[in-house]
């Protein structure tokens, strides 16, 4: 038995390696041989009495498993120091801490991030003889960011590359995918400190701060570009505006299938601080509403753009998107109809989104972006020999969260497969 349990550690790492550094424990026993490899079964079944043992809560004999497994991890934190990667498609995860309410409901904190990409899901399982289990789940993405993560490093590594491209005449998109609750507006449009949400501490905002560093830049200053800066909702394939009332506007395609959003206002912005400016406009906007605030802005899909003009003529253009929750399991019987076609549509829109970036990174003729109100506002995303997209999967870290968190971890997962190869050359 001894002998079988090393020679299957030896296959996975031989495995693992030939993409990156194997940072699994070694006595996980199943070859990781896809990036998603299922059911590692590791250490015994009954935990062992042990250091762990001492704690009082609902889950006791999950957690000491999740603790002693972490012990074997070798784990390598990404820091800011570390080099970045230019991908044409990056595909990332980040996990956010345990909060208030799951540390009072005792839930327990089941991912694990090693690092170097990696993400591991420790699966709570029971047998039909009752034994408890972990099912250990393991996923490579391009980056991992743990819960210690700021959103100043999430940004270094995802959207900050891909400033650039907006300067050289391409389209940059960077997404937040994931459940309500995970960090997806924390990420992109500021963390939160109480009720108030610091605007200048996300995504939206730091990038912005870097298109003007760029603009000042000589060699850009001669081009004559011109910032501006569009923010808009989609809720139910309808189309409003955050930067004017939440008009509802119209998607229009013309005959060059060129879609264009009548009415959409686009401001001009001088600096960074105009631009945050809008984004607390309507980052307000969006909340408001005669509905409950926090369930609808959940239901709908949020996208900040910062597009650089030159003679009137759209040079580039970075859209930055807050996706809708992508809740599953709604209980059919006990939904009203209203939460039915909400859930619907934004299923709908995130299966077309997934097929759009894979069509993108196959360098297809063919895309699918008139499948949904998303893709098809978000063309020019997926055109091109200069579109860069970035995909940020949030995931809660608590047990009960589980079934959204594999959810979460596959689609993303999909939205990589094919493209791992397609790094591009510089
Ligand atoms: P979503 O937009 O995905 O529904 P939010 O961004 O609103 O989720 O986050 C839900 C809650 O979790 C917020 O109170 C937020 O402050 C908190 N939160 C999210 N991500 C983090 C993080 N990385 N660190 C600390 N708190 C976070
Ligand atoms: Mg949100």
């Amino acid at each position: 038995n001894e002998a079988l349990k090393e020679n299957e550690a030896k296959s996975v790492s031989s495995v693992t390696s030939s993409r990156r550094r194997s940072v699994l424990p070694q006595d996980m026993s199943k070859p990781v041989n896809k990036r998603l490899s299922n059911a590692v079964k590791s250490l015994d079944m009954v935990p062992k009495k042990g250091k762990f043992e001492d704690t009082n809560r609902p889950n006791k004999q999950f957690y000491q498993m999740i603790e002693e497994f972490r012990e074997t991890l070798e784990v390598l934190p990404l820091s800011l120091s570390d080099t970045v990667e230019a991908h044409r498609i990056c595909v990332c995860v980040r996990k956010r801490p345990l909060n208030n309410k799951e540390v009072t409901k005792n839930d327990i904190d089941v991912v694990s991030i090693p690092g170097n990409g990696t993400l591991l899901l420790h699966e709570p399982k029971q047998k039909v003889d009752l034994t408890k289990y972990l099912d250990n789940q393991v996923f490579h993405f391009d980056y991992s960011f743990d819960e210690s993560s700021t959103n100043d490093l999430v940004y270094r590594f995802t959207a900050k590359p891909l400033v650039q491209t907006i300067f050289d005449g391409g389209m940059a998109t960077c997404f937040a995918y994931g459940q309500t609750g995970s960090g997806k507006t924390h990420t992109m449009g500021g963390d939160f400190s109480g009720k108030s949400q610091n605007s200048a501490k996300g995504i939206y905002a730091m990038a912005a701060q870097d298109v003007f560093a760029l603009l000042k830049q000589r060699r850009y200053s001669s081009l004559d570009l011109c910032p501006y800066v569009t923010f808009f909702e989609i809720y139910n394939s309808k189309v409003f505006d955050l930067l004017n009332k939440k008009a509802k506007l119209r998607v229009l395609e013309d005959e060059k299938q060129q879609v264009q959003v009548v009415g959409l206002q686009e401001m001009y912005v001088s600096c960074a601080e105009d631009v945050i400016k809008m984004i607390e406009m309507g980052s307000a906007c969006r909340t408001s509403g005669q509905t409950s605030a926090n369930a609808n802005s959940s239901r709908s899909h949020a996208i900040l753009q910062v597009i650089l003009r030159r003679r009137n003529q759209v040079h580039g253009k970075f859209s930055l998107v807050d996706l809708a929750g992508n809740e599953r399991g709604i209980d059919v019987r006990s939904s009203d109809r209203q939460t039915l076609v909400e859930t619907a549509e934004i299923n709908r829109s995130l299966l077309a989104l997934k097929e759009c970036i894979r069509s993108l990174g196959m360098d297809s003729h063919h895309i699918p972006f008139r499948m949904s109100k998303l893709t098809q506002v978000l063309r020019d995303s997926f055109i091109g020999e200069n579109s860069r997209t970035c995909m940020i999967a949030m995931v809660s870290p608590g047990m009960s969260s589980c079934d959204s968190t594999v959810n979460t971890l596959r689609y993303a997962d999909r939205v990589k497969e094919l493209n791992g190869t397609l790094k591009m050359n510089d």
